[in-house]
């Protein structure tokens, strides 16, 4: 965790230079930067600054932007990365089987953790599906084989036949 912090801090800090921040008090745009920390959840710097001019202190926030994710659907056509399509997935995928809300949020999160981590900028449909298949197989077999069945796309009952075969094992 401390590494990871630095790092974005480190980071955050040579992106920093360029920009200019104004004295709350006079307007400058030099200051110093008396401290930074990352908050808790690592989504935002807060730096004590001290203006150059008139030497009084503010504080900044700075927000770290999450890269956009881009989803590429089977047809091709690139649409933003929505994680509420992964719930929607789940819950379908869990109708009439015992398991809150809460615990398909969580899955979600997980699921969409996963896809932040492993890609870069983009993630095909059927790499988030792959993803999803393998929340749910550590969950709920049922759920898994109905998300399966819509996801591989079974051709002919003996090729569904022989994946509910490859569960059992
Ligand atoms: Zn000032």
């Amino acid at each position: 965790m401390a590494i990871t912090k630095d790092r974005l801090l480190e980071k955050k800090t040579n992106l920093k230079e360029k920009a200019k921040m104004k004295c709350c008090y006079c307007g400058y745009t030099d200051s110093k930067v008396t401290d930074s920390r990352l908050s808790d959840d690592l989504s935002k710097i807060k730096r004590r600054r001290e203006c150059l001019k008139c030497t009084k202190r503010y504080t900044t926030y700075e927000i770290i932007d999450s890269v956009p994710l881009v989803v590429i659907k089977s047809n091709g056509v690139r649409q933003p990365f929505d994680a509420q399509k992964i719930k929607r997935g789940l819950i379908k995928a869990f109708e009439k089987r015992p398991i809150g809300i809460d615990e398909i949020d969580k899955m979600t999160a997980e699921i969409e953790r996963q896809v932040q981590n492993t890609l870069d900028g983009e993630v095909s449909t059927h790499e988030i599906g792959k993803l999803v298949m393998e929340e749910l197989k550590k969950k709920d077999d049922v759920a898994y084989i109905r998300f399966a069945s819509v996801y591989l796309q079974f051709s002919d009952p003996e090729s569904f036949a022989k994946f509910i075969a490859s569960i059992k094992k």
